[in-house]
């Protein structure tokens, strides 16, 4: 059986990517530096797949920022305001992707979205009514030169028509019916010269497919793909999908001159059933997505090969190449990089690099099952050190129904806290974080190195915590926050506090452009060791005789932003860490923190890409989670949460179900959509749409703010509307923030 992957990480072992990219944007390497890097990490890459014995690698992988851009450049898709720059190519695209500032103009970037349910983000192509669309890049037929030159030949995988064009932005009266068929012809042009360059697969990556799809979605896909197939002359076409399964165009994929399809066993719920009741056509070969590309733990082979077993009966044997279920774009490198994880965790996990002779296994074994491989991979799982922990699997068993619901009812606790509380109208507050300054991440650092004892590092912070209320209070803001100067990241600064967590030095994954996150790793049961931000509010709270916000992140967002277990569902995992975060929201209360608010960040970050499985697969276990966190506390605590990163216009129901006393959240940037949305819900929660964009160091000014507050006066009820910046002001710098912070006070007054 052969072995396929779908795309490498990029951004290299130590993200020489990165830094030689950043190097060339201070000016500091010159471009043909930058491309030696570049050059040198995709040899890597090839050599790694090559070596391990990969069947069909991937060219085109590679970016010097994100895939959809290339592709967008590929065909001429450059709105005019980046051409106008006359910049040499290179940094046209990277104007395209970071925006420019300099002697040739002034330009901001292409908007930025989350890849599908990942937490990669690609930029957003514009195609107004008189772009040309033409092939007019030669990156894919580059690159699959450069590898056969080094003795590997690939596949070159790019991203296909349907996909792109249901992505692109179209900005002026055409839709992608009138693009639809240009894009077919130039990607024929495509196939064309790759097949000249002598390659002979080309991967269309497809995962638009995984969404619901209309008649007209399906049309539009078979009538570019007949024009494709029907002149792709003598190369192979791999249609490949990931991310969940095709329920919606199964059949008239598989009907279509595909030479190859490639699906997704892990995240496609039905792939299986599918396959299993439509058969698959005997003359395509079956990329079988089954090594998950998303998570970082090793396969369990008997699961797998029970499913291949069944893709067996229904594709035949001789039909199925082993696949992962996407790029490995979105998992680490390498465990080689990894210094402090002992062998013991170390043996249960597998990245990028890891993944690969696993393959390959998983392939020999599905010919022949060498029961001896096989009992060892039973034995690992079955083997995992300090993982289960009783005591947190029964407090989850034992989570009753009304552990759920927060009572008195939110009417009831509105008129209670207006009481309590005595707040003027528009009430001002700010979302958590204080610019974290160098010498706030110097005390960490230290404290961290064992450079400072823990006596100094707290003192420092109390230091600055008494600073950071001072100059609340002075410029006047109404609710005060402690200022976040414990932390250097909302999950990983809980994960360290939570039992269950274990997290690595270098298992970095490209979240966009030269930017990498660095998820924890949920390995076992969760729960609290200890108090863990009690004593920062509770100074905070000392300082002054305002309400101090407590300042926890929820428990969807710390699942979320982590690599999560395979062995319990991640709804379990969750309510175990919902219980640990409700222990900490009752000792801040239990200390005189009256205020607490729980940061849902990434709410959204799992929901599932169609529509028809919001609810059922997600909405309705992880909106209770954040129930069970503040369900216990009385009637008087008011709890806050906050959202952003994503668009919720659409999931406006959920979030009121959230029962929070008062949500704040980004809005500056989505033109205030949101709060007709919020209106025609009838939203009940109090709400502090963000009045302006702390992502950028520009101070709004009072009339600004005014004017944006008087937009939402006429959506928002006077008694529900906070003022408030749209997230944390950590990434700020001290000057522009307290200007701001008091142009939105000053706003406040004016319309009180
Ligand atoms: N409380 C956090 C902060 O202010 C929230 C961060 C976020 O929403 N991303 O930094
Ligand atoms: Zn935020």
């Amino acid at each position: 059986m052969k072995t396929s992957v779908i795309g490498y990480p990029r951004i290299g072992k130590d993200r020489e990517l990165k830094f030689a990219s950043e190097k060339y944007f201070k000016g500091e390497i010159t471009e043909s530096e930058l491309n030696e890097t570049a050059a040198a990490i995709r040899a890597d890459n090839l050599k790694a797949q090559k070596d391990a014995g990969i069947d069909f690698i991937s060219s085109n992988d590679f970016s010097f920022y994100d895939n959809v851009l290339d592709t967008a450049v590929l065909f001429n898709i450059i709105p005019a305001r980046y051409t106008e720059l006359g910049l040499p190519s290179l940094d046209t695209y990277f104007a395209m992707a970071r925006g420019y500032q300099g002697d040739k103009g002034n330009v901001k970037a292409l908007a930025m979205k989350k890849w599908f349910n990942t937490n990669y983000h690609y930029l957003v192509p514009e195609i107004s009514d008189d772009t040309e669309v033409k092939l007019t890049g030669t990156k894919p037929v580059d690159e699959y030169k450069e590898a056969s030159a080094l003795g590997v030949n690939t596949k070159v995988a790019v991203t296909g028509p349907f996909t792109f064009l249901k992505l692109l932005r179209y900005t002026g009266s055409k839709t992608i019916a009138d693009y639809a068929p240009v894009f077919a012809a130039e990607y024929v042009k495509l196939i064309n010269a790759v097949a000249k360059a002598g390659a002979e697969w080309i991967e269309f990556d497809e995962p638009y497919l995984v969404h619901d799809l209309s008649a007209e979605d399906n049309k539009i896909f078979k009538d570019i793909y007949n024009t494709i197939l029907g002149s792709k002359g003598s190369v192979k076409v791999l249609l490949q999908t990931y991310f969940g399964d095709i329920r919606d165009i199964y059949s008239e994929v598989t009907a279509l001159a595909f030479d190859g399809i490639g699906l997704d066993f892990i995240e496609g719920k039905k792939t299986l059933e599918l396959v299993k009741s439509n058969g698959f056509p005997a003359d395509k070969l079956l990329f079988a997505g089954v090594v998950n590309g998303k998570n970082i733990w090793k396969n369990n082979y008997e699961k797998t090969l029970g499913i291949i077993d069944e893709i067996k009966a229904a594709a035949g044997e001789d039909n199925i190449v082993v696949n992962t279920s996407c790029s490995l774009l979105h998992v680490p490198y390498t465990l080689a990089s990894e210094t402090k994880l002992t062998d013991e965790y170390k043996k249960h996990f597998a990245f990028a690099e890891e993944k690969l002779p696993e393959l390959v296994q998983i392939a020999s074994l599905a010919v022949n099952k060498d029961e001896a491989v096989l009992e060892a991979n039973r034995k690992l799982h079955e083997s995992r050190v300090n993982a289960y922990d009783a005591k947190v699997q029964e407090r989850v068993k034992n989570i009753k129904d009304s552990d759920y619901t927060r009572l008195p009812e939110f009417a009831e606790r509105e008129k209670i806290q207006k009481a309590r509380f005595n707040l003027p109208l528009f009430p001002t507050t700010t979302i958590g974080s204080f610019p974290q300054t160098a010498d706030v991440r110097k005390n960490r650092q230290d404290f961290r190195k064992g450079n400072i004892s823990e006596e100094e590092y707290v003192n420092f912070n109390k230091n600055k915590i008494a600073e950071c209320i001072k100059l609340q209070e002075e410029i006047g803001l109404d609710v005060l926050v402690h200022g976040e100067f414990e932390r250097n990241d909302m999950v990983e600064y809980f994960g360290e506090h939570l039992e269950g967590y274990l997290f690595t030095e270098k298992a970095w994954v490209q979240s966009y452009g030269t930017r990498c996150v660095k998820p924890p790793f949920i390995w076992g049961d969760v729960s609290r060791k200890e108090a863990i931000t009690v004593k920062w509010s509770a100074f905070a709270k000392s300082c002054t005789d305002k309400e101090v916000k407590g300042m926890l992140t929820g428990p969807v967002t710390i699942l979320n932003w982590s690599f999560h277990r395979e062995d319990i569902s991640i709804k379990e995992s969750t309510l175990q860490i919902a219980l640990a975060i409700r222990d900490e929201v009752l000792d801040l209360e239990a200390n005189g923190i009256n205020i607490i608010q729980i940061d849902e960040a990434a709410l959204r970050e799992k929901l599932p890409l169609r529509k028809s499985d919001w609810y059922s697969e997600y909405l309705d276990w992880a909106i209770p989670a954040f129930r069970l966190v503040t369900s216990g506390v009385k009637p008087e605590t008011q709890i806050h949460t906050h959202m952003c990163y994503s668009e919720f216009t659409d999931i406006i129901p959920a979030i009121d179900a959230m029962d929070a006393d008062v949500i704040t959240f980004e809005a500056s940037r989505s033109d205030l959509l949101i709060l007709d949305s919020l209106k025609e819900n009838n939203f009940k929660t109090e709400v502090g749409p963000g009045v302006y964009d702390i992502h950028s160091p520009r101070v709004p000014s009072v009339d600004e703010i005014v004017t944006a507050l008087t937009k939402m006066r006429a959506k928002i009820d006077d008694s529900k509307l906070w003022v408030n910046p749209d997230c944390g002001l950590k990434t700020r710098g001290n000057e522009e923030t307290v200007k701001s912070l008091k142009n939105l006070v000053e706003a406040a007054k004016k319309l009180r």
